[in-house]
């Protein structure tokens, strides 16, 4: 079993941009794809776990979802990153598309990508990252045992100046995934050698 570091999409990866239409709305925070081919090139791996409830919303079909994903696999390929794998919850309690409406077990902060992905790819959840811009970022990390660290990018500053969602106590709070790499390494190899 491997820790793997585990990245929220919106505000975190990309610029948040809220229901995205247009793939050119779709772009890199600068310096995320360096810090995620830092993690790639220490054999970490990193998985995109994202809350896209556009489908349950009647926004954009599922299929468009996968669009933007081979559209944010691609800017990263251009600077040498990648994500070990995709995870994305398209439902949402109240949506208004029956097909995704409902309780589900995968939107954050329910933790179903983030067991998905430790069965899939058979990794110590409770020796990983969880990495994102909101309290239920945060939040899905604690349930399962992970570090968290919230970004300030995205609504990661409102979360901190209580305008957003509910106070969270994450391990750490960087601007960027940048800081948030340095972090971990840091934290990693304290654990390897523990
Ligand atoms: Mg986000
Ligand atoms: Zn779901």
């Amino acid at each position: 079993m491997r820790p793997a570091v585990f990245l929220d999409r919106d505000g975190t990866v990309n610029i948040e941009a809220g229901y995205i239409h247009e793939l050119e709305n779709l772009n890199l925070i600068p310096g995320a794809a360096e810090a995620i081919r830092a993690l790639n090139q220490q054999h970490i791996p990193v998985v995109l776990v994202t809350n896209q409830s556009g489908p349950a919303r009647g926004y954009y079909p599922e299929s468009w979802v996968h669009q933007l994903h081979e559209r944010l696999v691609n800017l990263l390929t251009a600077e040498g990153a990648h994500l070990d794998k995709i995870y994305y919850c398209p439902h949402l309690p109240d949506g208004s598309v029956a097909e995704y409406s409902g309780p589900c077990e995968c939107r954050k902060p329910e933790p179903g990508m983030l067991l998905a992905a430790a069965r899939d790819l058979d990794l110590d959840l409770g020796k990983s990252f969880m990495i994102g811009d909101k309290a239920t970022d945060v939040e899905v990390g604690q349930r399962v045992g992970a570090h968290t660290i919230l970004l300030t990018s995205g609504y990661g500053q409102q979360v901190l100046d209580g305008t957003y969602q509910h106070p969270v106590k994450p391990d750490y709070i960087c601007d960027s995934l940048q800081e948030a790499w340095q972090n971990i390494m840091r934290a990693y190899f304290n654990q390897l050698s523990a």
